[in-house]
């Protein structure tokens, strides 16, 4: 039975989400980040042994995203940082100029919001040493910002991710993905939380971009764990796995020791996602939520 914050984004409880000025741009309850503190420990409690720690500022470097392909594949999501830029005369030149229109006198800087937790660190294992013969593996978190066309109550501007990533052969990454979709379904059963698994693609731009859809269907580059948060009919992805070929080892040259180029996958978990999924499936009150999840989440 779900319960009553999926109807929409007005509705959404004031014990969860705050209501802020932007659609999608939300404020975060003490409610609501206990469930993701527990959500969080119980993402690390399943780390594998071996797996490096890193955590990335909500922002990153504007070339390396290009770089990356964001830019030809989701130009409609991205978010650029822009400022006034040059000492204190031209600043004050432009906030004179514009008129009130200061807007007017932005420039781009050398950062985005970062679209994933994971486009970072890539660019930044490329400048190890080549990638061991037994791979690599890192757990990455960060804020990440969308620019969404819709606003549902799971659909957010800004939402934070928390990944596990694998950098290896391809034989590695395939392995780690799929040793991870059924460690996926088993914590969202423990979390008591109905769930399927299926085959997706990324929202990529434009026409040919449907075709980069079908692709990625065809090749089972990406599977979503879904589970219902605004619609029966229509479950949420709450959790991605993600296997990139050798996308991102031919981009940043990034090499196995053997000097083939490495390939890479990730698992991804919408935390904000799986605290609304949470709250619509077992409701507001934690105290009546099944105790596996209550043991589970430590709450
Ligand atoms: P993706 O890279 O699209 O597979 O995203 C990884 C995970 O981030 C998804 O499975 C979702 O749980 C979460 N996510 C993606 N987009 C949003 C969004 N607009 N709002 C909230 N969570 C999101
Ligand atoms: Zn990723």
């Amino acid at each position: 039975m779900n319960h009553s914050i999926n109807d929409g984004f007005e509705s959404i409880s004031p014990a969860l989400l705050q209501p802020s000025i932007c659609a999608g741009v939300q404020v975060r309850t003490a409610l609501f980040e206990q469930v993701i503190d527990g959500l969080s420990a119980l993402i690390t409690s399943l780390r594998d042994p071996e797996t490096e720690i890193l955590r990335f500022p909500p922002v990153m470097s504007r070339d390396q995203l290009v770089k990356s392909g964001y830019l030809h594949s989701f130009p409609h999501l991205l978010g650029c940082v822009s400022s006034l830029q040059g000492d204190e005369s031209q600043v004050r030149g432009s906030l004179e100029r514009s008129n009130g229109d200061w807007i007017a006198g932005l420039s781009a800087t050398e950062l985005v919001l970062s679209p994933a937790a994971c486009y970072p660190l890539y660019p930044l294992v490329a400048t190890r040493k080549p990638v061991p013969g037994s791979g690599l593996l890192f757990d990455v978190a960060s804020y990440c910002f969308r620019r969404e066309a819709t606003h549902e109550v799971d659909r957010l501007q800004a939402f934070r991710m928390r990944e596990y990533v694998c950098i290896g052969t391809s034989e590695q990454s395939l392995d780690f993905r799929a040793r991870w979709i059924p460690k996926a379904e088993e914590l969202a059963r423990r979390l008591g939380l109905p769930c399927r698994i299926a085959p997706a693609s990324d929202p990529f731009f434009g026409r040919a971009g449907r075709l980069a859809a079908m692709i990625q269907v065809e090749q089972a580059l990406k599977f979503e764990l879904l589970i219902p948060v605004h619609s029966q009919d229509q479950p949420t992805a709450c959790m991605s796995f993600n296997y990139h070929r050798d996308h991102f080892g031919t981009t940043w040259d990034l090499q196995t020791d053997t000097g083939e180029t490495a390939h890479t996958a990730c698992v991804a978990f919408g935390l904000d996602r799986l605290a609304l999924a949470l709250f619509a499936t077992h409701g507001l009150d934690l105290q009546v939520w099944p105790a596996t999840a209550r043991n589970a989440l430590s709450v």
